[in-house]
């Protein structure tokens, strides 16, 4: 018998729970609810994405920097690390959010039906799960993504991690090979870095994180060289093989051919959706060729009933709170509010230490897109703050349209620049110029000060100016 709903969501993480939680409190309760889940509840983000990752880097920097000498007056003592413990306080900690956001949450809210089981599509609206068949008048696909595994010769056989097995590993490996300088290889390779591990990392590209402004990557790049780490750039792997208990990985570069001898390797080279056995084209579905689904900005699908949100959507960047909103959106626009997703101004974060924190355009994007920009950077030791941090590494950069300074894009490498990103996110979204910057009065000492201290480079020299001009 086909049971009938009025909202399917298929998806059990951030933007299936967002959107599920958004549709009960519109509807007050009223609107029937089935949400589809397969795997641990909460998705990437919880369970092997931003909790443990963020985990790990507390973690293995709490333990890196205090043996650095930084102030006067402090003997460096003797720190010991217990990895084993360590991912056991790792895994605890999941376990207890994913208890707490998630697996608990949905007992308050009665019109939300929760099953398990993988989903496939029989028609424009309808979708079975282990032999049952369930229908609704809209669907919401929010089924995420997983690791994409590039092809290379040799590594399904010698074996490899990833970002959803990293976690469960017991013994720190003395040397590991991370396939890709993207967010996920920066973070994980800088925290195995802090943990004690040899990292190095290999790139296909010219440059690490290359999804962000150029200057800012290269000076990350050299404080994680500065901090032990080896790159790797512009490599192909040709293939992969074990001998004596070792993976050896035969790269070519510009340099020819070499050979680098590991303990373990991490592949961290993108997502993909797991749109793959969900039979779209029955729905009639649109995606893209590697099978992100299409949707408009009010996350529509070429299927006007059925919507998608997160990870499996076709767009830049992925992203936990972006999933969320796209979520929401989502359901709004389903039970009858008109809502359009902003794409722009959405800040996103590499969060090695320091951390690399961006929103708006790149100085290539606006110029790509206007023809010109005005851009100024700033050094970290600009900021009075981070002098009695003892911590000068980093910049700061401002994108701004030329003509009215209307600030489009900032970027900052700075310690905790994801704390104060959204001072810049709301300055964008909200058409600040970097006059309403430079008048705003900002806490003193503060990293976020950084911010006005950019803007008033573009009016004064920021070298020859004490604290807290205006
Ligand atoms: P990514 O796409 O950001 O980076 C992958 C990198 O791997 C790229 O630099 C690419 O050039 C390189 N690459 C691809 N194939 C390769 C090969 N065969 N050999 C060498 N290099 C290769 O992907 P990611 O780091 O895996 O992250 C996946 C997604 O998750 C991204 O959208 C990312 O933004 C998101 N994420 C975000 C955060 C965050 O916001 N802090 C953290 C982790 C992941």
């Amino acid at each position: 018998m086909t049971k009938n709903y009025d909202i399917i969501i298929i998806g059990n993480g951030a933007a299936a729970f967002a959107a599920a939680i958004k549709a009960s409190e519109l509807s007050e309760n009223d609107a029937s609810i089935l949400m589809i889940g397969y795997g641990p509840m909460g998705g990437t983000c919880v369970n092997v994405g931003c909790i443990p990752s963020k985990y790990l880097l507390e973690v293995s920097n709490t333990i890196f920097y205090s043996k650095q000498k930084r102030f006067e007056g402090i003997e460096i003592g003797e720190i010991k690390p217990d990895f084993r413990n360590i991912m056991e306080g790792l895994r605890n900690t999941v376990k207890e959010l994913r208890k707490n956001k998630y697996e608990e949450v949905l007992k308050a809210y009665p019109n939300i039906e929760y099953l398990e089981g993988k989903v496939r599509f029989f028609s424009t609206n309808e979708i079975g799960v282990d032999g049952k068949v369930f229908k609704a008048k809209n669907i919401l696909i929010a089924v995420g993504s997983r690791p994409s595994i590039p092809n290379i010769e040799g590594l399904n056989e010698i074996g490899y991690l990833t970002s959803n097995t990293i976690w469960d590993i017991d013994s720190l490996p003395g040397k590991i090979a991370i396939i890709g300088a993207g967010a996920i290889g920066l973070e994980i390779g800088q925290a195995f870095l802090h943990l004690g591990s040899q990292v190095v990392i290999i790139e296909a590209l010219n440059r690490i994180a290359p999804q962000s402004e150029y200057e800012l990557s290269q000076y990350l790049q050299n404080n994680l060289e500065e901090e032990g780490m080896q790159f790797v750039l512009k490599a192909r792997i040709n293939k992969v093989k074990k001998a004596a208990g070792k993976k050896i990985l035969e790269i070519v570069t510009a340099r020819g051919k070499e050979e680098l001898e590991v303990d373990e390797i991490l592949v961290a080279t993108g997502r993909k959706p797991n749109t793959d056995q969900l039979m779209l084209e029955k729905a009639n579905v649109e995606t893209t060729s590697n099978g992100f689904i299409v949707t408009n900005k009010r996350m529509q699908t070429s299927n006007p009933r059925i919507y998608a949100a997160g990870d499996c959507v076709s767009k830049r960047l992925m992203l936990e709170t972006l999933a969320a909103r796209e979520g929401t959106v989502a359901v709004s626009n389903i039970l009858g509010l008109e809502e359009e997703m902003d794409y722009l101004h959405v800040p996103s974060v590499i969060f090695t230490y320091p951390q690399l924190a961006s929103v708006g355009y790149l100085e290539s994007e606006y110029v790509n897109e206007y023809g010109k920009c005005s851009c100024n950077l700033i050094k970290l030791e600009h900021i009075p703050k981070a002098h009695l941090m003892k911590e000068k590494r980093g910049l700061i950069k401002i994108v701004i349209e030329p003509t009215n300074g209307k600030i489009v894009g900032i970027h900052a490498l700075a310690p905790y620049a994801s704390e104060f990103i959204i001072e810049a996110t709301l300055a964008i979204r909200f058409g600040l110029t970097i006059k309403d910057l430079i008048d705003t009065v900002h806490a003193f000492p503060t990293l976020s000060e950084g911010i006005k201290i950019a803007a008033q480079s573009f009016v004064r020299n920021v070298e020859r100016m004490s604290c807290c001009v205006e």
